[in-house]
Parts: C-alpha cells; sequence; structure tokens
C-alpha cells in the first residue's frame, strides 16, 4: 500500500513526487511514455522563473535526475482506471497491474486538439504552434495567423499583438464563440487583421514555416498570407480517460480542483493540465504539483 500513487511523470506529477518523497512518504509515480510530458514537445523553454533557457529534453531529465535521488518507485504503465474503497484507492493498469494507495494525484496533462490543416504534425515546433505565452516571443516583430474564433484564439491574438508586427486571425465562421469583449478589442487594434468565413488551404514551408494560403468558404477566394508562425485555438483535451465517474469535471472534462488542488474525492487531488485552470504553463504545473503534494502528505497526517 503507498501512501500516494502520483498518475502522470510530467512537471505537476514530478513536482508532487518530489515534494512526498521529502516528506519522507512511500510514493509510486506511474507513467505511460517518457519522463516529462508535453516538456518534451518543445524544444527551448525561455519562461521558467530563475532558468534563463533550457531545451524541453533537459529540463525533463534535470526534473527525472532530481527525483531520482531519493527512493520511490517509478514505474512505467498506462493508468486505466482508479477505484475508491472505503479505506484506500485501487488503481489498475492496461499490463494488467493494481496499486493500492491511500492518497491520488492525478497530474495526466491535457493535449491540444489538432485543426487539421497541411504540415501541422510535421511543422509543430517549427512554425506551427499552440501556445502564444509559450512561443510568442520566438516571433517578436514578425506576421504570425491565429486560427481559431473561441476565447482562448482572441485571447492569445490579444497577447502576439503586443509583441508581434501583425496577427493574421483566421476563423471558417462569420460569427465568434469568444466574449464579445475580447472581439470588439481585436476589432480595435490595426495589426489584428480578420478572415472570417475562412479556412487555411496549405501552409508553405522550407525549413520552418513560410506561409499560409488561407481559402474563404463562402466565396471560394484564395490569398497568400506571408506568415512566419501559425497559432492554432481549437480546443485542448484532458487526459481523463481513467478517472473515476463521480470525479467532479467542466463541461469541457477538466477536473475541478480547491485551492489546495483537492478535488470532490477525499484523498484525491489533481494538479497541472488536466485542471480548470487559465493558464497552462510549466511553472503553474509545477506549482499545482507541490501544492497537491503538501494536500496529499497533510492528508496522510491526519488520517
Ligand atoms: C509544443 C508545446 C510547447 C510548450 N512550451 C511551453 C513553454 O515554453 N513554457 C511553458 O511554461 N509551457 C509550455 N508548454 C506547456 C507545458 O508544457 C504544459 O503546461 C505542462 O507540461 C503541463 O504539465 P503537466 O505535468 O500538467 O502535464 P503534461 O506535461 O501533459 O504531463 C502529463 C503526463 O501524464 C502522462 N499520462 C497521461 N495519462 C496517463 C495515464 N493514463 N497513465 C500514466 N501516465 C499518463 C503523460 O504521458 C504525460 O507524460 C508547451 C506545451 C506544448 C505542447
Amino acid at each position: 500500500m503507498y501512501d500516494s500513487v502520483i498518475v502522470g511523470a510530467g512537471p505537476a506529477g514530478m513536482s508532487a513526487a518530489l515534494y512526498l518523497v521529502r516528506f519522507g512518504r512511500n510514493i509510486a509515480l506511474v507513467e505511460s511514455m517518457t519522463p516529462g510530458g508535453q516538456v518534451l514537445l518543445t524544444s527551448e523553454v525561455e519562461n521558467i522563473p530563475s532558468i534563463k533557457e533550457i531545451k524541453g529534453y533537459e529540463l525533463a531529465d534535470s526534473m527525472k535526475a532530481q527525483l531520482d535521488a531519493y527512493s520511490y518507485d517509478y514505474i512505467t504503465e498506462q493508468v486505466t482506471s482508479i477505484e475508491k474503497t472505503s479505506s484506500h484507492f485501487i488503481l489498475h493498469t492496461a499490463n494488467g497491474k493494481t496499486l493500492l494507495a491511500k492518497t491520488v494525484i492525478i497530474a495526466s496533462g491535457a493535449r491540444y486538439k489538432r485543426a487539421g490543416i497541411p504540415n501541422e504534425v510535421e511543422f509543430t515546433g517549427k512554425g506551427i504552434s499552440y501556445c502564444a505565452l509559450c512561443d510568442g516571443n520566438f516571433y517578436r516583430n514578425l506576421p504570425v495567423a491565429v486560427v481559431g474564433g473561441g476565447n482562448s484564439a482572441l485571447e492569445e491574438a490579444l497577447y502576439l499583438a503586443r509583441i508581434v508586427k501583425e496577427v493574421h486571425l483566421i476563423h471558417r465562421r462569420d460569427s465568434f464563440k469568444a466574449a464579445r469583449i475580447y472581439v470588439d478589442k481585436a476589432k480595435a487594434l490595426p495589426n489584428i487583421i480578420f478572415h472570417t468565413d475562412s479556412v487555411v488551404e496549405d501552409v508553405l514551408v522550407e525549413d520552418m514555416v513560410k506561409g499560409a494560403i488561407i481559402k474563404n468558404t463562402k466565396t471560394g477566394a484564395t490569398e497568400k498570407l506571408n506568415v512566419e508562425g501559425i497559432f492554432i485555438y481549437v480546443g485542448m483535451q484532458p487526459n481523463t480517460e481513467f478517472i473515476p465517474q463521480e470525479l467532479e469535471r467542466d463541461a469541457s472534462g477538466f477536473i475541478v480542483a480547491g485551492l489546495e488542488m483537492e478535488t470532490n474525492i477525499p484523498g484525491l487531488y489533481v494538479a497541472g493540465d488536466v485542471r480548470v485552470k487559465q493558464y497552462r504553463q510549466i511553472a503553474t504545473a509545477m506549482g499545482d504539483g507541490v501544492t497537491a503534494g503538501c494536500s496529499a502528505n497533510h492528508y496522510l497526517e491526519n488520517e
């Protein structure tokens, strides 16, 4: 019986694990892939306070090495379900393993939905991005495009407009799902150019993205945009296929947590991108992980 089992070895899960091992807790960290999570999908990270710049894989290795100085079980398995009994949790994995735990921390992250445009997968990190806060700075004074019409797309367009030369906002409808205030603010900025009823027909590439061809879905007319970056915001999906039914979620499936990362199930905590939150970043995931680790420890003390 573990004091705590943590699901997911991204920044949130590894931060939670670090705090729990330092509290002397007997823990298992379960990860289905390589430790690091989404950090492994980014080449350069430049926005972790106190670290000027670091490669994604170096950050992942460094988090894991710090943890490996302590005694804990690292298990490469995919968690497929979690059951709550009256006294503890039972976790099942894809390979038929069963883990027992007094507390569980879900830190399984989220994934960006793809827009399905040409070259999207191959050029992610080479001009295609899903995160303006992460990558916007690489496009300082350059023209970029934003794809989407919801709050995230509009918020990111507004953020980018402050640092890039111009933002081409491409949205397949002529009305926006985003709050009116964001649309009005974007329309008031001279460097946000609206392309409604439009879709990305092609992404022009050399070694990096060099432009986009957009098509008006009503007239069929095409236009070439000289953009160096394309930011896609068509939604994000939490990795929650294995969580208990009774765990409270929002309409998009993200897990609802209180300030101390507690959920509606006592002893079950959540951290990082998988929970309902506004800013999904490495530093915020680490902060969540620290809080969840401390909360799980507090729960165990009061058991
Ligand atoms: C391309 C890209 C670039 C980014 N750049 C930056 C940046 O520059 N700066 C920044 O601050 N943020 C950046 N981000 C965002 C940042 O990486 C995330 O906010 C952060 O990694 C979230 O951490 P997490 O631990 O919550 O989740 P994740 O990093 O998603 O980790 C979750 C882990 O859980 C594992 N997992 C999921 N389900 C299961 C299961 N059932 N069983 C076992 N394991 C499971 C996954 O394999 C994964 O390893 C970027 C994201 C992307 C995609």
